[in-house]
């Protein structure tokens, strides 16, 4: 692209900035899923111990179960998520911060994240400084997950038979029950979303690293769950129960841990080079006639504006000049982070060059407001078959639709 046709490109997409750019740069908390609540995730505190005893037997606890990546108590109409107090945990099972010996006969669990604090009044500056933190930390109400997957897998051995019928009776009296994370997700309200989005994901990504991937030895969990770690070979069978292996290369160098990973992916509305029509597409296994943005994870080494270009081009053939940063929404299944722009395109041809999309069109507002208009969210699936049909507004990919077509003003 010749210096002057990008420039005025970029000057021409710049100039809408102001009424492309949402007024936060999450995905709408009043529609969107993952977002609108903030925990104090007090991760300085991690590996205090003494607090985090503190923490979970506190009064003020919340504990969110869930059984294995997938599944979450939720409460039985599926709109909010299904808590329990520190006084039904610690009838199941032990505080693993207790002290030797302290834990029989109780279940000790092995995987539990805390997620944070609410705590609104956070103190900041000077007062900050004279607030003794692990003690007003001790006293707000704090959140944990716990995968109770264990028990339920090995319930024929002794006492998590126990605690698995326990735990049955307790979900059925809260009116409880384990559900499919996907089929409740997207009902919740702000905070039960947030919550759901680290908790899940925290979930997941313990549950699928209890293994080193260097030597196969069982890891430890560490930093209240942040980090698993390959543990020493002096105590690895102490630890896990395991036979002495061979040493171990991640315990060489600054390799020797784990953290939690969040993938990037670039959503993308793409603009024609006039800023008249956007280009949506759809794979097979869509619902007829669903159409929504380009999408596709970024790649080691490169940025996001090349994996932009590079999703667009391969799954559309078209060619897009300047970029622009919309906002962004956590996507806990697993844990990616879907990161939105929009894009202005310098050429109109479609080219379906992979086999990721089925079709890719040009849609005009008017066809989009159209479909905005009409969309309820129960219909999804039985959409007219000429009618198209965007993503629910709970996903940034709506947003950036509804935010060309109805907030976008049309003059430019
Ligand atoms: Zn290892």
């Amino acid at each position: 692209m010749a210096l002057r046709n990008r420039a005025t490109l970029y000057r021409q997409l710049l100039d809408s900035w102001t009424r492309l750019a949402p007024s936060s740069n999450s995905c709408d908390p009043s529609t969107g899923a993952f977002t609108g609540a903030t925990l104090n995730r007090i991760s300085p505190q991690r590996s205090n111990p003494a607090l985090l005893q503190q923490l979970f037997s506190s009064p003020r606890a919340q504990f969110l179960l869930f059984r294995g990546s997938n599944t979450v108590s939720a409460a039985e109409s599926g709109h909010t998520l299904g808590y329990f107090g520190a006084s039904d945990i610690l009838t199941w099972f032990a505080n693993p911060f207790d002290g030797p010996g302290s834990h029989e006969p109780k279940v000790v669990l092995k995987d539990w994240v805390l997620l944070g604090i609410d705590d609104a009044e956070h103190p900041t500056g000077d007062s900050y400084l004279a607030v003794d933190l692990p003690a007003y930390y001790a006293n707000q109400p704090v959140y944990w997950a716990i995968d109770v997957n264990p028990v339920y897998q090995a319930q024929e051995e002794g006492p998590l038979k126990n605690t698995a019928q326990l735990l049955d009776t307790a979900m059925q009296q809260g009116n409880y029950r384990f559900s499919e994370a996907r089929s409740v997700a997207f009902h919740f309200n702000a905070m039960d979303s947030t919550l759901f989005a680290q908790a899940s994901a925290m979930v997941d990504w313990n549950h699928r690293n209890r293994y080193c991937p260097s030597c196969g030895r069982l890891t430890v969990s560490k930093e209240a769950g942040y980090k698993r770690i390959c543990p020493p070979d002096e105590v690895s069978g102490e630890i896990t129960g395991q036979d002495a292996k061979p040493p171990c290369v991640n315990r060489r160098g600054i390799h020797n841990s784990a953290y939690p990973r969040t993938d990037p992916v670039v959503i993308v509305c793409v603009l024609s080079p006039d800023r008249s029509r956007i280009l949506l597409g759809r794979k097979v296994s869509f619902p007829t006639r669903w159409y929504t943005c380009v999408a596709g994870f970024v790649e080691p080494g490169e940025t996001l504006e090349a994996a932009v270009r590079r999703e667009v081009l391969e799954e559309t053939g078209v060619a897009v000049g300047p970029v622009l940063y919309f906002g962004n929404q956590p996507w806990p299944f697993p844990n990616n982070l879907m990161v939105g722009f929009y894009a202005q395109a310098t050429s109109e041809r479609v080219v379906l060059e992979d086999t990721e999309l089925e079709d890719a069109q040009w849609f005009t507002r008017e066809d989009v407001q159209a479909a905005i208009a009409k969309y309820t969210p129960t219909d999804i699936s039985e959409a007219a078959p000429t009618e198209l049909r965007l993503a629910p507004p709970y996903s940034i990919a709506h947003q950036l639709i509804r935010h060309w077509a109805v907030e976008y003003e049309t003059s430019l």
